[in-house]
C-alpha cells in the first residue's frame, strides 16, 4: 500500500488550489482527478468573473494554467477514480482504480455533479439529445431547436451558448423569477432566440430512433400541459455532491454535502473539504480557490503537529 503525506481527491480549481499550495509548502501532494484537470469548470465556456482575465478565460485554457502551476511546485496528478475511505486510527485509507492508497493528510475536493428531474425519457436519451453540458453539446444544434431546464446561473449562462447556434432555446423555468444573477438573467432575457416559459415544469421528454424530438410540459398555475417540439433538452437544475466515497467516515450535511468549520476542517481529524463539495452557500470558482488555499494550509499546520 502506497503511504502519502497529503492526497487531494479531484483536480477542479478548489483541488488544483490546494495542489498548488502544498506543493509550494514541499509537501508533494498526489491528485487523484476521475476525468480532466479543471473539473466542472472545464465545461465552462467563458468565466467572466475570475479576476485577472478582464477579457474572460475558457475553463478550459483556466484549468490547464492552473494544472500546469501546481505540477511545476510539485504536485503528482494520477487519473482514477476513489470508491471509498476508511479512517484507521490517523491514518486515511482510500480505496482506488490506482490501489489503495494510505495518506495522514487528505483534502476532499471532489464536487459535484448534476441533478437530473427522474422524469420519462431522460434517462433514455441522455447522450442522444439529452445533456447536461451546453458547452459540449451546443454546436450540435446549429438551426435547430432547444430546450433548457432551470432558472439559475448555470441555465442562463448555458442557455445563451446553445442560442448562439440553435434557431431557437426554450427555457422553462418553474417559477415566475429567475435565481440566476441579475447581470445574467438581464443578457438571457435580452437574447432574442431565448424564449422563456415561466412557471413551467418539464413532465417527459419525447422522442424515437433518431433521439429527441420534443418535451410535454405543464403549467404550473394553470395546470395546462402540451407539447413543444425540440431537437434537444438540456438540464441545469443544481448540483449533487460527489460525496458516496466518503461513506459515513465523514459528517455530511442532510444534502450529502461536507459540514466543515471555517477552516474546512471536517469530523474527522486531518480531513478537510474543499469548493464545491462543502456544505456553503456560495459556489464560485473564486470561492472554490480559496477553499483549495484554506485546505492546504490547515492540511500543511495539521502534519507539523502529526
Ligand atoms: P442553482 O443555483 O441551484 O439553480 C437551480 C435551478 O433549477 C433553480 O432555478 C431551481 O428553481 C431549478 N430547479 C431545481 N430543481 C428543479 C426541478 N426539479 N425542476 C425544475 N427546476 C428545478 O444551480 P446552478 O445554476 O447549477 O448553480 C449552482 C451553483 O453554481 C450556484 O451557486 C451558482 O451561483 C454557481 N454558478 C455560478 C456561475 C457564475 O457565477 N457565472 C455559473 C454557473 C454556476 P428555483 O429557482 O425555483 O429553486
Amino acid at each position: 500500500m502506497r503511504e502519502e503525506n497529503v492526497v487531494i481527491v479531484g483536480a477542479g480549481p478548489a483541488g488544483l488550489t490546494a495542489a498548488i499550495y502544498a506543493g509550494r509548502a514541499g509537501l508533494s501532494p498526489l491528485v487523484i482527478e476521475r476525468l480532466q484537470p479543471g473539473g466542472m469548470m472545464a465545461s465552462t465556456d467563458l468565466i467572466e468573473n475570475y479576476p485577472g482575465f478582464e477579457a474572460g478565460v475558457t475553463g478550459m485554457e483556466l484549468g490547464t494554467k492552473m494544472h500546469q502551476q501546481a505540477e511545476r511546485f510539485g504536485a503528482r496528478f494520477e487519473f482514477g477514480e476513489v470508491h471509498g475511505l476508511d479512517i484507521v486510527g490517523d491514518r486515511k485509507l482510500l480505496r482506488t482504480d490506482l490501489g489503495e492508497v494510505n495518506t495522514r493528510a487528505l483534502i476532499a475536493a471532489s464536487g459535484t455533479g448534476h441533478r437530473l428531474l427522474g422524469i420519462p425519457g431522460e434517462r433514455e436519451f441522455f447522450g442522444r439529445g439529452v445533456s447536461t453540458c451546453g458547452t459540449c453539446d451546443g454546436p450540435l444544434y446549429k438551426g435547430k431547436t432547444a430546450g433548457v431546464v432551470g432558472g439559475g446561473n448555470s441555465a442562463a449562462q448555458e442557455a445563451m451558448f446553445v442560442a448562439r447556434f440553435a434557431k431557437k432555446v426554450y427555457l422553462l423555468h418553474r417559477r415566475d423569477a429567475l435565481r440566476a444573477d441579475k447581470v445574467l438573467a438581464d443578457r438571457l432575457l435580452a437574447t432574442p432566440n431565448i424564449e422563456i416559459v415561466w412557471s413551467t415544469i418539464p413532465l417527459a421528454i419525447t422522442g424515437d430512433a433518431h433521439g429527441v424530438n420534443g418535451m410535454r410540459v405543464q403549467n404550473k398555475k394553470t395546470g395546462e400541459e402540451r407539447t413543444i417540439a425540440v431537437d434537444g433538452f438540456f438540464i441545469f437544475i443544481g448540483l449533487i455532491p460527489n460525496t458516496r466515497w466518503l461513506g459515513d467516515a465523514v459528517k455530511l450535511s442532510a444534502e450529502g454535502f461536507v459540514t466543515t468549520d471555517p477552516d474546512l476542517r471536517t469530523s474527522v481529524p486531518g480531513l478537510f473539504a474543499a469548493g464545491d463539495v462543502v456544505d456553503k452557500e456560495f459556489r464560485q470558482i473564486t470561492t472554490a480557490v480559496a477553499d483549495g488555499a484554506r485546505a492546504a494550509r490547515m492540511a500543511e499546520r495539521f502534519l507539523d503537529q502529526y
